[in-house]
């Protein structure tokens, strides 16, 4: 009997050495419940970002990946990013411990909803208006999940893209947690090399990557770049093959972005 079952065995007087089994028994369940980790509604904006977030923090806490993203267009685009978040999450649990499993929920998809949010905004730059709306929607509908499904926190991987403006999501975050009553995780996650980090577990996992942040204003200024005469980063293809991105790739609310109305 180690040590530490010795000190159980004294303090508790039920467990001698004729019950080893079950004080062994007693012991790991004493250890599980001493280990329950709070759990955390992770918004993610996509497979590839979510990959950083997920290694980072899965040990602090259980993971619910929420993916509500109804900026997205298209309908067929939508479907490939999402299909990407569930083989990240599939591939995940495989090599993962029971402690660690990850649980997926996808949120409605809901461009019509997308589309009143940026209704008067549509000629904003990226990183203006539009994009603080479209993370404050996304943030929103969040909170209110993590709430109606009992979650001790919220957080997004919004921040992971080197071209999101962190200061502004965690404004917003900290304005809707106070709202919903619900703690917001408001770390940079592209520090501590994130981005980089993302990109290797994209890689690694075979994940489709997009070259537009996702709403159909940027799809069509990347479009009318042409992408490749404005490439500033190799991306990963599903294949694994690097591709040119343009660089409208995975913007939005850029760390320019004017101050957000909270
Ligand atoms: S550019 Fe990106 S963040 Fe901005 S509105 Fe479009 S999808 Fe949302």
């Amino acid at each position: 009997m180690d040590t530490e079952k010795k000190a159980l065995n004294i303090e508790n007087a039920v467990w001698d050495g004729a019950e080893d089994d079950y004080g062994a028994a007693c012991f790991q369940e004493g250890r599980d419940k001493q280990l329950v980790k709070p759990s955390l509604l992770l918004h993610s904006c996509c497979g590839p970002c979510s990959t950083a977030v997920v290694e980072r923090l899965t040990k602090q806490y259980r993971i619910t990946i929420f993916f509500y993203n109804p900026n997205i267009y298209d309908g067929d685009e939508y479907e490939r990013r999402r299909d990407a978040q569930i083989k990240f999450i599939d591939q995940f649990n495989r090599s993962a411990g029971a402690e660690e499993q990850i649980a997926l929920i996808e949120g409605i998809y809901e461009p019509e909803v997308f589309e009143q949010s940026a209704a008067g905004l549509e000629h904003e730059p990226e990183g203006g208006a539009r994009c603080t709306e479209c993370f404050r929607l996304r943030l929103e509908k969040t909170a209110e999940t993590a709430v109606m499904t009992g979650c001790d926190f919220f957080t997004t991987s919004l921040s992971v893209s080197p071209h999101k403006n962190h200061g502004l999501i965690a404004k917003l975050g900290n304005a809707i947690s106070v709202r919903y009553g619900i703690c917001f995780i408001s770390d940079d996650f592209k520090k501590k090399d994130g981005y980089r980090r993302s990109v290797e577990l994209a890689a690694k996992y075979g994940l489709y990557r997009q070259n537009y942040c996702g709403c159909r204003f940027a799809a069509g200024a990347c479009t009318e770049t042409g992408g490749a005469e404005t490439s500033v980063a190799a991306e990963h293809t599903a294949d694994g093959a690097a591709r040119a991105a343009c660089a409208c790739a995975e913007t939005g609310g850029a760390e320019t972005s004017a101050e957000p109305e909270l």
